[in-house]
């Protein structure tokens, strides 16, 4: 059986040694009361939660799946998680960081994302019920109307009520432009809306008395594609004048998709059949009201693998703790056994390194984003707000596609250190590499990621938000640079930043002849990224370590961090070298190939 223990030790670092987060806070009026006593008691119960409740649920739920009730188009969900969710509804944690106007707590975006890294870690099956309904809360909050904000808001903010997410039709997946769902608008206002929904995530469940689909549809005056299509909120039940439940919505589950992973969340075939909605945004603007949600959602994603490798690490660590096996080369280890722990074996060390690197990688990752989340929303400076919001959409996509690809290396390398009990079902590691392989599809696949990032947020603004970050590499490295215990970290990181600007102008040149080489480089190029980020804020997390070993501070955490920091920049960092070269192979080795697909 697998264990897990929230990471509690690792989030205090980051938050208060390496973000300085109540500082941050302090300068935003609604935080500025925050403490650090707060955040923790927070994430102590948090925690608690997490893997108290929710993790017990997390092979149970792999196990039995969802059942559909193909005559009343209910979908029960595994045993223990409804229960799970009204504990989680009593205790208020889906109201953590929403408006305090609708009910919220108001407590900052960079509180919610910890909970989240530990509600993915112990079950992201059940996590995404929750999760999903945080997107559809974002939307409504941002493009709604006064009249759907009253209506949504409050139950979404308390958790009575769930969300969706419902843009996926058979024939249309990345390409949203192609979708044919209609919506017929009504004397009232209102519009009925008809089509087919495959993929919905959470689509039906018996866990919430009413559910929040968030609909993507045409207009009868649309223009063709992307330009063309709007977004309207359909309930599962109608919503009344004086907010009780009326009549049940001609929206419903059709079937259930059996898949490979993430088997306690219900992904939907959902059918609209003249359904109820009301109109989100503007008409033909769905998709830029969308993207509120999807944002949300993608950021929500490199959580769910940020979970998944922590997870998956510590079990794997666990594992060769006690398992024996073959002597260390260098001669016996434990004389008193009959083999020595695979600890011993340089191997097994390189793959717990890469998942515990991966994780805590991610981790300064993801909370440096949730902390500009916080002053993108939050900060009485406009100026603080914009620049925030320019870092949130660079970050976004490597949150999204890094962190995801990365849990995938890692939960792979972590089923190795376990040999074959790895493959064996009741270990558990087997479903963690199982459940880490959608994120790298859903919400725009990795690829549709890279090409977000290379195409529009570097190229499309001539590299201006990565100079940007890149002055926070510069200023490190100048702040360093006459500091031989960082010359390790600082040395690389540095030549890596200047790469990256004749790099990315390479291949923006290279683009103005011929548009494929961004299609051919973006995946390598956000790989490249990736590593300039997580460079940064392993070169940051090591500083640190060092300013604390040298003040005297005995703590093992800190020697852990250096030498994982270490293995960081030997052992992952240097591919970078390989991604430039195989980037600049450019498109004609991929687009020239007609005979081979002939
Ligand atoms: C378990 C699960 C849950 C999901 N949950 C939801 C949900 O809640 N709501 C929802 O609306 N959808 C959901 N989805 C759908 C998901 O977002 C889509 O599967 C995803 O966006 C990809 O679309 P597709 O499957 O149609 O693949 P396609 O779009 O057909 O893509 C096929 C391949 O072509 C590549 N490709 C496509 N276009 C390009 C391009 N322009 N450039 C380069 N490569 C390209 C893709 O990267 C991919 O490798 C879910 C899917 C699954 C499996």
């Amino acid at each position: 059986m697998p264990s897990y223990t929230p990471p509690l030790r690792d989030m205090q670092f980051l938050l208060h040694e390496v973000l300085h987060v109540t500082e941050a806070l302090h300068a935003m009026p609604p935080h500025a009361e925050m403490d650090a006593d707060t955040l923790t008691a927070v994430l102590e119960e948090g925690g608690k939660f997490a893997s108290e409740v929710i993790f017990p649920l997390n092979q149970v739920g792999d196990e039995q799946g969802c059942q559909l009730d193909t005559r009343t188009h209910e979908v029960k969900t595994p045993d223990g998680f409804k229960a799970a969710y009204a504990q989680y509804v009593q205790g208020g944690w889906p109201s953590l960081s929403c408006d305090p106007a609708y009910g919220g707590q108001g407590l900052p975006i960079v509180v919610n994302q910890c909970l989240y890294e530990m509600l993915n870690s112990a079950n992201q099956a059940w996590t995404m019920y929750p999760g999903l309904t945080h997107g559809a809360y974002e939307a409504l909050h941002a493009h709604g109307t006064e009249a759907q904000k009253q209506c949504y808001l409050p139950k979404l903010t308390s958790g009575e009520w769930t969300g969706t997410m419902c843009l996926t039709e058979p024939h249309c997946g990345t390409d949203l432009g192609l979708l044919r769902t209609k919506a017929e608008p009504q004397a009232d206002g209102t519009y009925r809306i008809t089509g087919n929904k495959i993929f919905i995530s959470a689509g039906e469940h018996d866990m919430v008395s009413n559910i929040v689909h968030l609909v993507l549809a045409r207009l009868p005056d649309a223009p063709a594609g992307s330009k063309g299509i709007s977004l309207f909120a359909v309930p599962k039940f109608l919503v009344l004048d004086d907010g009780s439940l009326g009549e049940r919505n001609g929206i419903y589950c059709g079937g259930l998709e059996h898949k490979m992973g993430i088997h306690g969340n219900a992904t939907c075939q959902m059918v609209l059949d003249g359904a109820l909605g009301t109109l989100v945004g503007q008409p033909h603007k769905g998709l830029a009201a969308m993207f509120v949600m999807m944002n949300v959602a993608r950021i929500g994603v490199g959580m769910q693998s940020l979970g998944l490798t922590e997870v998956a690490y510590q079990n794997a660590l666990a594992y060769a703790k006690e398992r024996i096996q073959s002597r260390s080369l260098t001669g016996v280890k434990s004389p008193n056994q009959p083999a020595d722990s695979i600890l011993v074996h340089p191997d097994v060390r390189k793959m717990l390194l890469t998942a515990k690197a991966y994780a805590e990688g991610g981790r300064a990752l993801s909370l440096h984003c949730a902390l500009l989340v916080d002053q993108e929303l939050s900060h009485p400076d406009p100026a603080v707000r914009a620049e925030a919001a320019e870092q949130v959409a660079l970050l976004t996509p490597i949150v999204k596609a890094f962190i995801t690809d990365n849990a995938w290396i890692a939960t792979s390398a972590c089923m190795q250190v376990l040999g074959g009990h790895g493959f064996i079902r009741e270990w558990g590691m087997e479903q963690y590499v199982r459940d880490a392989r959608i994120n790298m599809i859903y919400e725009g696949t990795n690829t549709i990621q890279s090409l977000d990032l290379l195409g529009r947020k570097v190229l499309g603004n001539q590299g201006a938000s990565l100079k940007k970050f890149g002055a926070q590499i510069t200023a490190l490295v100048m702040a360093e640079q006459g500091n031989e215990d960082m010359a390790e970290f600082i040395q690389p990181l540095a030549k890596l930043g200047q790469q990256m600007t004749q790099f990315t102008g390479e291949i923006g040149y290279k683009a103005l002849q011929n548009a494929d080489e961004v299609g051919a480089a973006a995946v390598d190029y956000l790989r490249v990224a990736g590593h300039l980020v997580f460079g940064y804020f392993w070169a940051r997390m090591a500083q640190v370590a060092l300013q604390r070993i040298a003040a005297g501070d005995r703590d093992p955490f800190y020697q852990a961090k250096l030498q994982t920091a270490r293995f960081y920049f030997a052992k992952l960092f240097p591919e970078t070298a390989s991604l430039m070269q195989t980037a600049r192979a450019g498109s004609a080795v991929l687009m020239d190939t007609d005979a081979v697909f002939a």
